[in-house]
């Protein structure tokens, strides 16, 4: 079998593997239909690794690199163990959340801070490959009649949900800084829960694009970012000014909800946020819940298709695409399917 594998900063490998098998009675393994690639797997391919245990094992999963990528997953149970509860041939995508359960972030339920959380494609080996091996408790039953490449949307979907989780937006305008995956799946989330509008700032022109055919109100380029202020902004850039942009691009009074993370520290107009009597509040990852309102939205077609072009690769193209900081698809969405056929593709630049 081929798994993407990460060994180090700008080295992913297309590796041969062994299929995984189970090892803890709540084991399941998956026949991976999709898995989709997000901006976390290139963050760790370029200028990783962030998340990737590199020294020693990971001190929930024993895992260190090499490591097989993939944190979106969509597919099959093709096998459990005796006290999973789930059935196989069940349809299913995994929160990649892994948690102890016990400490005291977990009693109290938040799993997304758990104190040693594990990331299955990260800190476990991921869907990038044929079958992946998770924890029954991380499963969620996936409807059949989601295409596999949209139901690998659930997992993106799901950090949108935790990010608004305890936000009315109904009747807001909403500006999202980053209109990248977690930035279009936030303005689609927002949109569905009747916000007023949506404006999307973001410096690539593509993108910017892609936000006005998907129903953004207006795009605009992160310096006009005071031109039209909002009640509520969401900082999903991670960029070093992107803080700094969501700060200037909400109204007096207004509240900034954070969920990109790319570097370390960066700058802050204070005089802005603290004139402006502003609130900042960060999210990160989702729960279970999450997960669950994710499903339930695409499901139901509430969101997942406003601002996604969706392209079905292989594993080879996924390598290139995590790796090539030069091809940005336009932000099109990358999703791996082990069914895909291989595709040969110019360079579009
Ligand atoms: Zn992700
Ligand atoms: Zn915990």
């Amino acid at each position: 079998l081929k798994a993407l594998r990460w060994h180090g900063r700008g080295d992913v490998r297309l590796d041969d593997v062994k299929a995984p098998q189970l090892i803890t009675s709540d084991d399941v393994i998956i026949e991976v239909e999709a898995t989709g690639i997000c901006g976390t797997d290139q963050e760790e391919a370029r200028h990783g690794p962030v998340s990737i245990p590199t020294s020693s094992p990971h001190p929930l999963t024993g895992f260190r690199a090499p490591i097989t990528l993939g944190h979106e997953i969509v597919g099959r149970v093709i096998a459990a163990g005796p006290e999973a509860g789930v059935a196989v041939g069940t349809r299913v995508t995994p929160t990649p959340v892994i948690w102890c359960g016990k400490c005291n972030q977990c009693l109290a339920g938040a799993i997304s801070r758990c104190e040693v959380l594990a990331v299955t494609g990260l800190s476990a080996d991921g869907g990038m490959t044929d079958f992946v091996r998770v924890h029954a408790y991380q499963c969620l039953p996936v409807p059949e009649g989601i295409a596999a490449a949209t139901a690998a949307l659930v997992e993106p979907y799901a950090v949108a949900v935790h990010a608004l989780d305890g936000v009315d937006v109904s009747g807001l305008l909403v500006s999202v800084v980053g209109f990248g995956s977690v930035g279009s799946c936030i303005a689609d989330v927002v949109l569905s829960r009747g916000a007023d509008a949506v404006i999307a700032i973001d410096p690539d022109p593509w993108s910017r694009q892609r936000a006005i055919d998907g129903g953004a109100a207006a795009a605009l380029e992160p310096d006009q970012a005071r031109s039209m202020r909002a009640s509520l902004v969401i900082e999903a850039s991670g960029a070093e000014r992107g803080l700094a942009t969501a700060l200037l691009a909400a109204e007096s009074g207004g509240a900034i909800v954070v969920v990109g993370l790319r570097g370390g520290e960066v700058p802050i107009p204070l005089p802005t946020l603290v004139f402006g009597e502003l609130t900042i509040r960060a999210r990160v990852g989702h729960d279970v819940e999450a997960m669950k309102q994710s499903v339930a939205g695409i499901a139901s077609g509430s969101f997942g298709t406003r601002f996604h072009e969706i392209d079905v690769v292989d594993l080879e193209t996924a390598r290139s695409y995590i790796l090539d900081q030069t091809s940005d698809r336009r932000g099109k969405k990358i999703v791996f399917s082990p069914r895909a056929e291989p595709t040969f593709r110019k360079p579009r630049r």
